[in-house]
């Protein structure tokens, strides 16, 4: 019901939900019964080669499509399952579900495609989370090549000689690293240096603007010269527009997610894209002067 009120509706409910105990404890109820049911869905979302139009992996993300409140976004329920440690389930299931399709992908001939998948804090944190990712890829019999984690720049925030630790544990087992959402944390520039990361994902608020502001354009340029000086690769998030693809390709920006190319779509959806075109996305024309 709440879906098809739309926009206004959704801003009343978490009005709602921040004033309300009862509102809170209901979805922490109903987060609790989707865990139970299989109500949770996981999209994919392509990433593009700025060169070939190629696809060299997907984004693995949450979608919560609530009985009676439709489409609840990840930004609101996360935190909660973040509060309530229904986070760790959670989190269990998405890595099961995105092995599986990964294993789905495979015998369809794409053989080690990449998908990546957001890792919380909290899972990250857990001692058993490297073991937890061993095991997942070996109930798959898949190589670790195929599973990328994106952690924030939060993660790396406490704790530094037990997160180089378990990421280098992550580096031996094969798995990908890359800190998403760059440039909104607080750390230092400093762990960049240290750590066994692979991959820079520049935030989608500096994209957003990086035509209009160019204090953007100017972060912007900076991330993907700090990352390939570091030699890191840098994938820009949220690029919608032509001019956006455009900016970021003049500048070196070697991989591109948003809906320019695709939104995140079912897994159904996703593998007849992947197929129909040939792994390929279309690039936007050069301008011509
Ligand atoms: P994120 O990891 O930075 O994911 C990218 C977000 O940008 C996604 O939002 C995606 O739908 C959106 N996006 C992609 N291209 C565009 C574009 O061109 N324009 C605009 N406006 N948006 C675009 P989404 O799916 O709502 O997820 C929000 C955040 O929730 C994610 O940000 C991630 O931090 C978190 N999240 C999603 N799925 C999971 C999950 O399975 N586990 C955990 N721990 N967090 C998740
Ligand atoms: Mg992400
Ligand atoms: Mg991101
Ligand atoms: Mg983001």
């Amino acid at each position: 019901r709440a879906k098809r009120e739309g926009r206004s509706t959704w801003h009343a409910y978490t009005a709602d939900l921040s004033a309300s105990v009862a509102e809170r404890l209901a979805l922490r109820n109903d987060l609790q019964t989707a865990l139970d049911d299989g109500g949770f869905d996981l999209h994919y979302q392509p990433l593009v080669d700025g060169h070939t139009g190629r696809i060299v992996g997907a984004e693995a993300l949450l979608r919560w499509p609530h009985p009676v409140r439709g489409q609840i976004p990840p930004s609101h329920f996360i935190p909660l399952a973040e509060e309530t440690g229904q986070i760790i389930p959670l989190s269990d299931w998405v890595l099961e579900t995105a092995c599986r399709d990964i294993g789905r992908l495979r015998t369809g001939n794409l053989s080690d495609f990449p998908v990546m998948v957001n890792i919380s804090p909290l899972h990250f944190q857990r001692s058993d989370f490297v073991s937890s990712i061993r095991a997942k890829l070996q109930a798959y019999a898949l190589p670790a090549k195929c599973l990328e984690l994106e952690i924030t720049e939060g993660v790396l925030l406490d704790n530094a000689a037990h997160t180089i630790a378990k990421l280098g544990e992550l580096k031996e087992l094969g798995v990908r690293v890359s800190i998403d959402d760059f440039g909104t944390g607080y750390s230092s520039l400093n762990y960049l240096k240290n750590l066994p990361i692979d991959k820079i994902k520049i935030d989608r608020s500096f994209v957003n603007e990086v035509i209009s502001d160019r204090h953007d354009a100017a972060i912007t340029k900076a991330i993907i010269g700090l990352a390939h000086h570091l030699s890191l690769k840098v994938v820009a998030e949220g690029v919608e527009t032509e001019s956006q693809f455009w900016f970021l390709k003049r500048n070196f920006c070697d991989e591109f997610q948003g809906y320019l190319f695709a939104r995140p779509m079912p897994f159904a959806d996703f593998s007849i894209r992947l197929r129909e075109r040939g792994g390929r996305e279309v690039l936007p024309e050069p301008y011509r002067e």
